[in-house]
């Protein structure tokens, strides 16, 4: 952009002729015309035609001190100037190893220790690898299962693809199956009939533990799960539940892998949601997207250090887990972070938790609309989702597109919508106003109206 200088149609016809874009269907693949954006500052950003919309999922759950913040193209520059990269197979560099001390000082419980990688795929893929490992080294290369739920996004590797639980993502891909048992959704919206919150709760509970007896807890390495599901439609988990799976993770030896690659850094006014609003000490923390506010491809995973000491202990001290990117510890990506948790703890968290609950009630407004059948969230994400039919709660159907022709109207309006077949997720960046609330959600409501 930058460089070339290309009108849209340009651009738009380039794209169409070399550019395979992500999630695309066959029928379209390689010729895929999607909305071209050519800037961003604070919550907006600007289309091909110079049309400025409120970033409504933040870029994807990732901008969180919003779009064209100085400071971090600064650090950008200048880490590059001092040290652009170097080997993480037999050096080292400073912005990782500060960078991981200030991670390790967030993250709950024993969890001290921080594995950097390219983003939020490469960091479950690193996780789940890291369990496989632990195992084999302590002598247990049986419990190797994985747990994983209905209505979960873990990612596009391979590995991290088969945890998925969105039906569509899974229909017309492979993944190892073999690896991986699947529990249900804790979608509350769509619990049984008649059931309480409570009940459903405990239901969740017992299909875990029935789970765990029926395959055999010595044949179980990991539960992973997001403590709200993102993509999935945000679905919070019920009161509770997380808890009570924890224990049972913790009574049977399978270590819980919390995916914070949307919760963490901020979305929820804290840096890890897990312990500060779930009250959870995961095993594993995976992490990306708002690391960085999305201004470098970086994730990770932090790791208790009990996990370690057992390494360091085994009866294999020379087993290696051969595992690790190029761009592990990235000199600029860190330096990035760095700044970023600045920029956080310099008063956007806390901005955040003001903010939050004027987001959510002026979103719950919505469900005075006879389309939407709930309007859930927590912290600054929240789902708005359609239903044909309020009593049934009957989706509308994948081919009225309803989400896409939402956002489409939205778009005129002034605001992106990231429309997951019926529902709009609203994610904004951190730096939301009170006003440029009512400004994205009177959009939201014309839109759906
Ligand atoms: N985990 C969760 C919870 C996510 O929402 C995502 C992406 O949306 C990922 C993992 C994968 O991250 P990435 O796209 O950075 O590989």
């Amino acid at each position: 952009g930058v460089a070339a200088a290309l009108t849209n149609h340009e651009t738009i016809d380039l794209a169409k002729r070399h550019l395979v874009q992500p999630w695309p269907c066959a029928g379209e693949i390689g010729a895929e015309a999607r909305s071209l954006i050519s800037g961003g500052e604070g919550i907006y950003i600007t289309d091909g035609e110079g049309k400025r919309l409120i970033d409504g999922p933040a870029g994807m759950w990732c901008v969180n001190v919003g779009h064209r913040r100085e400071e971090l193209a600064r650090v950008m520059y200048d880490q590059a100037m001092q040290l652009s990269y170097n080997t993480p197979w037999y050096t080292m560099n400073e912005p990782s190893a500060v960078l991981a001390e200030r991670i390790a000082a967030y993250a709950p419980g024993d969890l001290n220790h921080v594995f950097f990688t390219t983003g939020g795929s490469t960091a479950v893929e690193s996780a789940l690898r890291f369990m496989q490992f632990f195992n084999n080294a302590r002598g247990r290369s049986d419990k190797k299962l994985i747990l994983s739920r209905g209505g979960a996004y873990h990612g596009s590797t391979y590995l991290s693809a088969s945890l998925n639980g969105r039906p569509r993502d899974r229909d017309w891909m492979d993944g190892a199956d073999e690896l991986v048992v699947k529990l249900s959704s804790p979608d509350a919206f769509r619990r049984p009939e008649g059931m309480s919150i409570a009940a459903f709760s405990d239901m969740l509970v017992a299909e875990f533990e029935e789970t765990v007896r029926r395959v055999g807890a010595d044949k179980i390495g990991a539960f992973i799960g997001e403590p709200v599901q993102a993509s999935g439609g945000v679905i919070l988990p019920p009161e509770n539940y997380l808890p009570r799976i924890r224990k049972i993770c913790r009574d049977n030896e399978i270590l819980f892998i919390a995916d914070e690659v949307v919760t963490a850094f901020g979305r929820l006014g804290h840096v890890f949601a897990s312990e500060d609003v779930f009250g959870i000490d995961p095993d594993i923390i995976t992490f990306a997207k708002g690391v960085t506010s999305g201004y470098f491809p970086l994730g990770g995973m932090v790791v208790s250090e009990r996990l370690l000491e057992q390494l360091r202990r085994s009866n294999h001290p020379t087993a290696m887990y051969a595992h690790g990117l190029t761009y592990t510890s990235h000199p600029v990506g860190c330096a990035v972070a760095l700044t970023n948790l600045d920029l956080l703890e310099d008063g956007i968290l806390a901005h955040t938790q003001a903010v939050a609950p004027y987001f959510q009630q002026q979103l719950k407004t919505l469900e005075e609309l006879p389309l939407v059948g709930e309007v859930r969230g927590i912290g600054l994400m929240a789902c708005v989702e359609c239903v044909a039919d309020r009593e049934s709660k009957n989706p509308l159907q994948l081919d009225t597109n309803v989400g896409m022709r939402i956002d489409a109207h939205c778009h005129e309006l002034g605001l992106l919508v990231r429309p997951l077949i019926n529902m709009c997720v609203m994610s904004p960046p951190l730096v939301i106003t009170r006003e440029q609330i009512d400004d994205m959600v009177g959009i939201l409501r014309e839109g759906i109206s």
